[in-house]
This record gives C-alpha cells, sequence and structure tokens, in this order.
C-alpha cells in the first residue's frame, strides 16, 4: 500500500485535524465555538454571510464588516426587507460589489420561497444567488452536518502538501480535489472542513509553515521530502494589464455630483463620480455635461484584481446641478459608504 492510500484510507487523519480543532480553533464571530455538541447553536445566515463576505477577502478585513452587518440586519427576515443602497453603502471597501447584490437577492428568494429557512443540501444551496461548490458545500457541512468536501485555497495547499504534489495548482485541481474527499470526515463534517480551513490559515501558511507545531506533521508527505517551501508550485506571475480612463469630479458648494454605476459590472450599483473609457482605454471621453473643466496635472492610479486603472482626473465647480444629475452632501456618512475608488477620486481631487 503506498503511502498517500494509508492517508486516506482511515479516519486517522480527520481525527487528528478535529482532535487539533477542538483546542486550537479560530475565535471567529460566526462561530458557535462549542465543541463538540455546537451543532444546534449554529446558525446558517451568520455563515452565508461570513462565507460570501470572506470570498475574495481576508478574515481580518472581513470581521469588522461582518459585525456591522449582522447587528443591522441580524436576521434573513431583516435583510430580505432592507433597502438595497443600504446594503451597498455596508459593502463598501469590500470590493466586488456583485456579492451585495447577490445577498440581498438570496435573502428575498429564501424568505419568499422557502418560508426563511435555508436548503439543507448543497445541490440546493449552490441554485440561489451567489453561492458557488464552495460556498454551497461550506454551508451544508457547517450549518446542516451534510458530509460534503469543502476545499478553500487555504485546504488546497495544505492537500498539496501532505500529498507532496508539486506541480502547480491550476493543473492540479481535481486531484487535489479528489484526495480531500477521501480525508473528509464522516463523522463531524463541519468542524472538519472549519479544521482544515484553520490549520491552513495558521500553521500550514503559505510561507513558513509552522511544521513543528503541525497535527498532520507525520501523514506530511512535503515535509517528509522537505519541500514543502516549493508546495504549491508557483506560476510565474503575469504582468497585470493597464486600463486608462478619465473621473470627472464636480462640485456644487459642500456637495459632490456622484452616479449611480450600472447595475452589471465592475461597482455594480456603488455611487462614483462620472468615469469614462475604462474598458476601452477613452481618454478622452467625457467630460458627462458642459462646465469649466479643470484636467488635474497628476493621474490616479488605482489597483483592481485583474488590471491597473490610471485616471485623468477633470475638476470643476458649478452653480446649479445640470438635469439627470444629483449632488450628495460631502458627510462622513456619505465618504463612508463609497467604494475604495470614489474615495480615493475624491481624496486626489479635492482641496484638503
Ligand atoms: S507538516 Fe508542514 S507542510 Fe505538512 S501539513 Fe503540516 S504545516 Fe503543512
Amino acid at each position: 500500500m503506498s503511502i498517500s492510500q494509508s492517508i486516506t484510507e482511515n479516519s486517522r487523519f480527520s481525527d487528528t485535524v478535529l482532535s487539533w480543532y477542538d483546542c486550537h480553533a479560530r475565535d471567529l464571530p460566526w462561530r458557535a465555538n462549542q465543541y463538540p455538541d455546537c451543532s444546534q447553536k449554529i446558525d446558517p445566515y451568520l455563515i452565508w454571510v461570513s462565507e460570501v463576505m470572506l470570498q475574495q477577502t481576508t478574515v481580518t478585513t472581513v470581521i469588522p464588516y461582518f459585525k456591522a452587518f449582522i447587528k443591522t440586519w441580524p436576521t434573513i427576515f431583516d435583510l430580505a426587507k432592507a433597502n438595497e443602497d443600504s446594503i451597498y453603502s455596508m459593502w463598501a471597501g469590500l470590493g466586488y460589489y456583485s456579492r451585495a447584490k447577490n445577498l440581498a437577492q438570496c435573502a428575498k428568494i429564501i424568505v419568499e420561497n422557502h418560508g426563511g429557512h435555508f436548503p439543507k443540501s448543497a445541490r440546493e444551496l449552490k441554485q440561489l444567488p451567489g453561492i458557488g461548490i464552495y460556498t454551497s458545500a461550506a454551508i451544508a457541512a457547517i450549518a446542516f452536518q451534510e458530509i460534503v468536501t469543502v476545499v478553500d485555497a487555504n485546504v488546497e495547499r495544505v492537500i498539496s502538501r501532505v500529498f507532496a504534489i508539486e506541480k502547480p495548482l491550476r493543473e492540479t485541481k481535481k486531484e487535489v480535489y479528489s484526495f480531500a474527499e477521501r480525508l473528509t470526515s464522516k463523522r463531524r463534517p463541519g468542524d472538519y472542513a472549519q479544521g482544515m480551513m484553520d490549520l491552513g490559515a495558521t500553521i500550514c501558511k503559505p510561507r513558513k509553515p509552522r511544521c513543528l507545531e503541525c497535527p498532520i506533521q507525520k501523514m506530511c508527505l512535503a515535509y517528509r521530502k522537505e519541500i514543502t517551501a516549493i508546495i504549491p508550485k508557483k506560476l510565474k506571475r503575469q504582468s497585470k494589464l493597464i486600463r486608462y480612463g478619465s473621473a470627472y469630479v464636480a462640485i456644487k458648494d459642500k456637495s459632490i455630483i456622484l452616479v449611480k454605476r450600472p447595475a452589471k459590472g465592475l461597482l455594480s450599483n456603488m455611487l462614483c463620480p462620472p468615469t469614462f473609457g475604462w474598458f476601452n482605454n477613452e481618454t478622452d471621453k467625457g467630460p458627462p455635461f458642459k462646465s469649466d473643466w479643470l484636467r488635474l496635472p497628476q493621474t490616479l492610479t488605482h489597483s483592481f484584481t485583474h488590471f491597473d486603472l490610471h485616471l485623468t482626473i477633470y475638476r470643476t465647480s458649478v452653480r446649479k446641478v445640470p438635469r439627470k444629475f444629483k449632488a450628495f452632501e460631502l458627510s462622513p456618512n456619505l465618504t463612508q459608504s463609497l467604494p475604495s475608488l470614489s474615495k480615493k477620486i475624491l481624496k486626489f481631487a479635492l482641496p484638503e
């Protein structure tokens, strides 16, 4: 029997992860943290909100947003009744704004079609807006103890190292999933999923894994072969695309003209000064209306995941707000509710 087979063919691996988790689970606001019999206290609403927020975002960034969100909308019924703009405001700064839109839509569907109760299986959860393979499995395992395999980036890294998979992750996703599936605990699938995530986040870190403190060290092939530093194998970073555009900041007394971005695409439904040309690199498009626009000497750069945006900024003062536009008073509340790009443009364009 190969070493890989011996790791996957009994429950020693999952039992070890579970024992470690019982003592070392991270104290996160969406967890019940009552072990081992915590299943009654787990709220799928909290798990769902946290998992959606955690998509592409770190735990440290998510925690304050999560607390504020749950304080404002403590139940799925509260969220289903919420004004969508207030959800987007709360989301400002978290990025990937389509997630906020999906949360709002999903809450309405769960209240209207499921009487406010989350479907309990990953298969049904996956039918809801914004819930993909990973999120559906995480909710089903953690909130409803369904025996499903939950594989996030942390779990991928742990599995790649335990089985010493030396190819880049992009090429081995199926293999990693298949190993993860065979290791999944049938006894406590939710705790096991969270245990693997915590192990990846706190011990089997991307750089400098803390192997000497690792509970599964004896079962780890990468450790045995002394190749932990090169797994997962990194692909050469491709240089980021650069896009160009322009933004127009119009001041009316202590207010600023902002437009709501389209419902689809980047920063969907968020408030932003009028911008042009992002996707066609047409810096000469605009202005949004006639005025005495001043072109500011330097350009502003903002990084999105897949590209860097270079914006030329124009500024003007208006006596009257043009038809079809709306001015918003520049209060701390407004600034707080804007996405990072809008905040950056205003900071760049407005006098201190
Ligand atoms: S022994 Fe090291 S590399 Fe292997 S799983 Fe543990 S922390 Fe990760």
